[in-house]
């Protein structure tokens, strides 16, 4: 498949000059864009040299510039009366396979250049799926944390005033994210159906009585767990039953993993928050966590409260340039949280304590030195575009039961989830030995996904 007169430092090195003039006329900002775009197209770097058919239709400057980058300024008022003020963004990147789609993040890190790297990223992992949705992301800079309920409504409302004139059901559909779950998902449906008098499957990850799918709550991480499974299987590896798995994040995506893990009989023994780091040997306390973190949002140094032969490690004694959760004993591990909380150092570490196998959950959380380590070491490495995609898949199938208004049950939408991650599994695994890269799942998620998109965006012109 590779073309014999390039080698791949050759594609690598005009890969690397392309990338640079880029990044020179962006800001700091777009730094975890680049960094995620410099990854896809190391990747796809043979593919592309070999194929002149992708430079000919110069696919690479059309798949990193965003549709449209869609900017707004929320305003809202606060329980002292007091106006705040937000930004608010839609980055409707692709729609070459289908409606936009993407989640909604409302955190203080949230920037343009944060959209732009998820937004790339879920135009690839959305092809995965084999779904027909293209790929968006947005969102606010605005911090639930610490807010009343009534204050979270105001700024939902406020938001949707903005965003409904961008989205509909065969247009743009977001889901959430971080700090976006059933509760911020309500308050914005329910403002889209006030102001268009509408009910339009216009958002997922909406609660059962607005029209949500069953299963897509646990969809992300139960996919975690089910990619994993099949990455095991195809490369000889032990199963998770009996297992030590470390998994970070103590959200929607780290509490369904260790859900799941707990079904097929792994042990979890950690979770994280942005405070600290729990480590409970005997597996974790699933049910006290979800009450803890879904019902009253407290911090993780209440587990110990309730178990106190668990352990606490705070940030402030997390080690050098790297994460506790990285540094316990395990068989798998599982970043769940955010991006790039997975270092070099915390791969070594991973390594030398004999880990056989990294998933990741949250989008990007291994910084590129630690995703290196991992591909040079060939442990089994699940990156997050194929690994956590079950959550738009399931997100793409509430949109075919609001398209139809039929409703599917728990066990079905579940079963088809898992087909989905094994399918998505298998193919990048094929396309990672047909390209000279076998057992590389990061290449044969890159290639596979960024076929699939220049594909259809070649043969429907410019
Ligand atoms: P949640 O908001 O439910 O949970 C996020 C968790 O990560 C929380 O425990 C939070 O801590 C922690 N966290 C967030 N930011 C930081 C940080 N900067 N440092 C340390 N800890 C942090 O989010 P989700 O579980 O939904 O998302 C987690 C990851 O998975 C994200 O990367 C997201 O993009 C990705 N993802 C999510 C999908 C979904 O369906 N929800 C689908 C695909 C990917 P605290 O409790 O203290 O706030």
């Amino acid at each position: 498949m590779l073309n014999e007169n390039i080698t791949i430092e050759d594609a690598h090195k005009k890969i690397k000059e392309e990338v640079h003039k880029l990044v020179e006329s962006h800001r700091i900002e777009h730094d975890v864009f680049y960094q995620a775009l410099e990854e896809v197209l190391f990747s796809i770097a043979p593919l592309y040299l070999a194929d002149e058919r992708y430079a000919k239709h110069n696919i690479i400057r059309r798949l990193a510039n965003p549709d449209r980058i869609i900017k707004f300024k929320v305003e809202w008022m606060n329980d002292k009366n007091e106006i705040r003020v937000n930004t608010g963004y839609r980055i409707q990147f692709n729609n070459s396979l289908g409606p936009y789609k993407g989640g909604l993040r409302f955190h203080p890190s949230v920037n343009e250049g944060v959209l732009k790297f998820l937004g790339f990223e879920q135009i690839l992992k959305n092809a995965l799926t084999g779904l027909p949705i293209g790929g968006a992301k947005g969102g606010s800079d605005f911090d639930p944390k610490g807010k009343s309920d009534f204050e979270v409504m105001k700024f939902c409302t406020a938001f949707m005033r903005e965003l409904h004139k961008y989205i509909g059901p065969r247009m743009d559909v977001p889901a959430g994210d971080i700090g976006v779950g059933s509760r911020e998902i309500s308050y914005l449906f329910g403002e889209y159906k006030k102001i268009t008098s509408t009910f339009d499957g216009i958002l997922t990850g909406k609660p059962l009585f607005s029209g949500g799918s069953l299963a897509r709550t646990e969809a992300t991480g139960y996919g975690v767990v089910y990619f994993t499974e099949a990455m095991l299987e195809t490369e000889n590896k032990e199963s998770l039953e009996g297992k030590i798995c470390n998994v970070s994040g103590a959200g929607n995506v780290a509490l369904h993993t260790i859900e799941k893990l707990l079904q097929i009989g792994a042990i979890p023994v950690t979770c994280t928050d942005s405070k600290g780091t729990i480590y409970d040997a005997r597996g974790v306390d699933l049910e006290f966590l979800k009450d803890l973190k879904f019902n009253r949002r407290g911090s993780l140094e209440e587990y110990v409260v309730k178990h106190p032969e668990a352990i606490y490690i705070p940030v402030s004694e997390y080690p050098e340039g790297g994460h506790a959760v990285w540094h316990i004993e395990c068989y798998a591990a599982f970043p769940c949280s955010t991006q790039n909380e997975l270092t070099k150092i915390d791969a070594d570490t991973l390594l030398a304590n004999g880990c056989v196998s990294v998933t990741e959950g949250a989008n990007m959380p291994s910084t590129p030195e630690a995703m290196a380590t991992f591909l040079e070491n060939k442990i089994c490495f699940g990156p997050a575009k194929a690994a956590n995609a079950g959550g738009v898949a399931v997100s793409s199938f509430e949109m075919s039961q609001n398209a139809s208004m039929i409703k599917w049950s728990f066990e079905e939408v579940d079963a088809r989830l898992k087909t989905t991650m094994q399918n998505i599994c298998k193919d990048i695994a094929t396309t990672a030995k047909e390209y000279g890269v076998e057992g590389n799942y990061v290449d044969g998620a890159n290639i596979t996904g960024f076929k699939k998109v220049a594909d259809v965006m070649i043969a429907e012109g410019i």
